[in-house]
């Protein structure tokens, strides 16, 4: 992939001249969502998103990990806190996706993938004191619903102390079709 990239790139510098533009987002919105890569340019697609317009944080699930959740203490959070504090973000947009890969992970398979990576997922449990395979599954951020999920993570943000209070929705958008629906909506 690494090749293939190069050589794109190479054309497209060539080809593109990229218009200058500053790194406040226009829109002053941050928006959170997974790393699927069937939302690879369709999300901002969907959404109406320009270069220059948001700021777009993915993370797996577009969510926040178990542990990280109670203290607010997540890369995502640290994230958005660089995004209004130095950036003039003022408002938050959290979408999660129907079939998730991080909804309904199968431990078993997440066991037998880990051991075939040569990473011992209960060696791995006890090293990182995650209790159990639930808590191996709390710290990846697995989850069971994605409307309850993105219910969780814009209530984790709501209240985190490191953020100011300001409008923060949570949306679901459909893989498929790419229609959104709204979870939860700040005024
Ligand atoms: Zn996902």
């Amino acid at each position: 992939m690494l090749k293939e990239i190069l050589a794109h790139n190479e054309r497209f510098t060539q080809e593109r001249k990229i218009r200058h533009i500053g790194h406040t987002p226009q829109k002053h919105t941050a928006i959170v969502t997974c790393m699927d890569c069937r939302l690879v340019t369709l999300f901002e697609e969907a959404l109406g998103v320009q270069r220059g317009d948001v700021l777009m944080l993915r993370t797996a699930g577009a969510t926040i990990s178990t542990p990280e959740r109670t203290s607010a203490h997540s890369d995502l959070i640290r994230s958005l806190a660089g995004g209004i504090y130095l950036l003039g973000v003022r408002e938050i947009i959290v979408v999660g996706h129907t079939e998730c890969g991080l909804a309904n992970v199968n431990p078993t398979v997440l066991t037998a993938t880990m051991q075939a990576l040569g990473v011992d997922p209960h060696e791995l449990i006890v090293q990182e004191k995650l209790g159990d395979m639930n808590g191996l599954l709390r710290w990846l951020g697995a989850f069971h619903d994605v409307h309850v999920n993105v219910q969780e993570v814009v209530d984790v943000i709501r209240q985190s102390p490191f953020l100011p209070r300001i409008s923060t929705h949570g949306l679901v958008i459909d893989i498929q079709t790419a229609r959104l629906t709204v979870v939860t909506q700040d005024k």
